[in-house]
């Protein structure tokens, strides 16, 4: 399919470039010293992503410790009470851990065993990646680092104590607003002091070059499980499909199956508490060009053009940028992206667990507040909707902020 002429037949050999750009977006903006480690771990992905033996191992992983591939529900009575339009759910919150960020992690656990190295090293906001990872490098009994702020250390008590659990050292940031951002500040210095025997493992389709690639490629695997799948169940392509977009990289594993398909793309950002600067993280729909974390892209500024402070309900994706793909298709119009607000967002996140017995993430619930909006203005057809994770992150934080309604 040509759109706004790029051929997406061939997109995913033409983008990123050799350097890692999506159009103007992306790169990898970071010291010679990490340059160096960026390239290394380049190398290494596209050696390793070829060979026979990586492949067949991260499939046998997938199916017999995270339990792929997860199915798709179709949300009946949810779709009855809206109209006509029917919903469906990729169930990624029935992925190992809970959540979709387990299908980049597992990846990136198995390059660093590929490269020898020792230890895994990150960032969390809502603790869902902090989770995924310390599952991984337990899994591959690798050491296990987790920057975290404050803030979120406080939100997130039972993925901290996972965390812990599973072996992994939670080092909290109390710098700044004390949460994701400054949590991926710490943990990228904790990895220039260390990266010969470390790897550095992004949350999402962030960072700079390759990390943006590596994870859409460790990703899609939601995107081609739910085209084949939904077919199958009715037979033809949905007209339309729903991700929720932090960073962006659950939105981009089940983009990636439908880009070139003539079918609507929905990215959903957090608009918080409103439009005003501080209140939201909307960083596509209200964001400037710059470069922040090592890669261009769009992002939140504050006066003083630094990455702005951001807020939502949801604390995976209250980050002050996307992912430099996001840019790319916001620009190319192939993905159109928007925003629900936090009473939305909670008002489907109890619709959802109520008519369909699904308790989802918050993160996830964005999504399903805009399919649930898409359904009324659609009249007719169908919407996948990527449930990223489930909800039981949330349970205490619901409960205290909003009741049981
Ligand atoms: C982290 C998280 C997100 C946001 O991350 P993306 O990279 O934008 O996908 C969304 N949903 C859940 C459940 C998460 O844990």
């Amino acid at each position: 399919m040509i759109f706004n002429n790029i051929d997406f037949d061939t997109y995913f050999k033409n983008y990123p470039s050799e350097d890692g750009f999506f159009g103007k977006y992306g790169g990898a903006y970071v010291s010679p010293e990490l340059k160096i480690a960026m390239e290394d771990i380049t190398e290494a992905y596209f050696t390793i992503c070829k060979s026979r033996k990586f492949i067949d191992e991260l499939r046998r992983i997938r199916k017999e410790f995270q339990g792929r591939p997860t199915p798709i529900s179709h949300l009946e009575r949810l779709s009855n009470s809206l109209g006509n339009v029917q919903l469906y759910v990729k169930r990624e919150d029935l992925n190992h851990s809970g959540a979709h960020k387990l299908n980049h992690c597992m990846g990136e656990a198995l390059l660093a065993k590929y490269m020898g190295k020792k230890k895994v090293i990150a960032e969390t906001g809502a603790g869902q990646h902090g989770v995924a990872l310390a599952t991984a490098a337990a899994y591959f009994g690798l050491e296990c680092d987790i920057y975290m702020g404050a803030v979120d250390i406080k939100k997130q008590a039972p993925n901290v104590a996972r965390m812990k659990i599973l072996g992994a050292n939670v080092i909290e940031v109390t710098h700044g607003l004390a949460t994701l951002k400054e949590a991926v500040d710490a943990a990228f210095d904790a990895y220039c002091n260390d990266y010969k025997d470390s790897i550095y493992c992004i949350g999402s389709v962030l960072g700079p070059h390759p990390f943006p690639l590596m994870v859409r490629d460790f990703q899609s695997v939601i995107g081609i499980e739910a085209r084949e799948q939904f077919i199958g169940m009715t037979g033809e392509l949905p007209d339309a499909v729903v991700a929720c977009v932090g960073g962006g990289s659950n939105a981009m594993g089940l983009f990636s199956g439908f880009l070139n398909d003539p079918v609507d793309i929905y990215g959903i950002e957090p608009l918080g508490r409103g439009e005003k600067l501080g209140d939201h993280a909307a960083s596509l729909k209200f964001g400037t060009e710059g470069i922040m974390h090592g890669f261009n892209s769009i992002m939140l500024k504050d006066e003083n053009g630094e990455p702005a402070p951001v807020y939502s309900v949801a604390s995976g994706l209250d980050y002050p940028s996307s992912g430099p793909e996001h840019a790319f298709l916001h620009e190319l119009g192939r993905v159109k992206y928007d925003v629900v607000n936090d009473d939305e967002t909670i008002d489907a996140f109890f619709k959802l667990s109520r008519l369909e017995g699904i308790i989802p993430a918050i993160e996830s619930s964005h999504a399903v507040a805009y399919g649930m909006k898409l359904a009324k203005e659609m009249g007719r057809g169908s919407i996948l909707i990527n449930l990223s994770g489930r909800g039981d992150k949330d349970m205490d934080y619901i409960i205290e902020k909003y009741g049981i309604r």
